[in-house]
């Protein structure tokens, strides 16, 4: 008999989150707690033992709730290796490199079948569930840019996630010039330096330097009060695209040229139906910023065999419990086969 339930958990840079899978797909004993990151000034050794010892106690006094054999299902915040063992986590600590392998250890503590995946595979599996597309790709628009595909075969769930290169988008380099930004995995001209929050930040940044007269004529500086120093995304720029300012518009779409470069050759390359846009960044400006993206799409895209269209672009703000559910249906995909 498959199990039907299992225990789940989703790790962001600044949360965990945790849940008990139990039978139609319900959740019970949802926590969600405050972890500490490098952020806090603690060494990688402190931050992974007190993450470990949270699931472990979330483990023990949940016990009752699942079955005996109820696999852990865990949502990482970074690429895994194709073995599961991850590679790094840039928002919990940092580019250190010497991540415990928390599956083996996990599974050693709590005598169950442990599971990691990441977390954009997990938000792919959670939008699978109501996605009107067979083959589809989900990208996120933070500080950073990821991706996910997924397809449905004979009613299966197939990610393309294997590899801890799969979905990283974000590292193709689209800038090869003197002055392309670094990117944080320290690459230079990468697409997630670009067209991500932080990109299209600093884009704004060197445009209101080296035209300021255009910058001053613009709602950043009229009437949100930037400068070309203190501009920022929060402040400034996202507000002003909202209320549709052409000169934040024109930073926001020079800054998305390269990735809807991108997004066509993925989408011609495996024969997407859709994209599912989430991310901070994406979220924050909202429409507009599908908007932009489809403008940039059907420029380059006037093959007639596919004839774009916007309703091939949806902005989902996800919920605090997407990748929980995420990470439940991987647990229940997995573990009904035995490897
Ligand atoms: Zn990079």
């Amino acid at each position: 008999m498959p199990t039907t339930t299992a225990l789940v958990f989703d790790l962001g840079g600044t949360h965990l989150r945790c849940a008990c899978l139990m039978r139609e797909r319900k959740f019970a004993n949802f926590t969600q707690e405050r972890v500490r990151s490098f952020h806090d000034g603690l060494s990688p050794f402190a931050i992974w033992n007190e993450l470990l010892d949270k699931v472990v106690s979330y483990v023990t006094s949940s016990q009752p709730l699942v079955e005996r054999d109820a696999p852990l299902a865990f949502s990482f915040p970074g690429p895994l290796r194709e073995s599961g063992s991850i590679v790094n986590a840039p928002t919990v600590s940092g580019l250190d490199e010497h991540v415990p392998d928390i599956r083996a250890e996990l599974a050693r503590r709590t005598g169950r079948d442990v599971y990691l995946l990441n977390d954009v595979s997990a938000a792919a599996l959670y939008l699978a569930r109501q996605s009107p597309w067979d083959r589809f790709m989900v990208i996120t628009i933070s500080s950073g840019i990821g991706s996910k595909i997924c397809f449905r075969s004979s009613g299966n769930l197939v990610l393309f996630d294997k590899g801890p290169y799969a979905g990283e988008i974000g590292h193709l380099t689209v800038d090869e010039s003197k002055i392309a930004p670094t990117c944080d995995c320290g690459g230079k001209g990468h697409l997630g330096a670009i067209a991500s929050g932080r990109g299209i930040e600093l884009l704004a940044r060197r445009w209101a330097v080296t035209n300021s007269s255009a910058f001053s004529s613009s709602l950043c500086h009229r009437k949100f009060g930037a400068t070309a120093e203190t501009l920022s995304n929060e402040r400034h720029i996202v507000p002003s695209i909202r209320e549709r300012d052409a000169w934040a518009l024109k930073v926001l779409e020079q800054a998305c040229r390269p990735l809807a470069k991108v997004l066509n050759t993925v989408i011609l390359a495996v024969g997407l139906q859709g994209i599912f846009v989430i991310g901070g960044f994406a979220s924050s400006v909202g429409p507009i910023y599908v908007e932009v993206l489809n403008h940039l799409l059907q420029l380059g895209s006037d093959y007639s065999p596919l004839v774009f269209s916007p309703q091939m672009v949806k902005l989902i703000e996800l919920d605090e419990q997407a990748c929980l559910h995420g990470a439940a249906e991987y647990a229940l995909m997995l573990h009904k086969e035995p490897e």
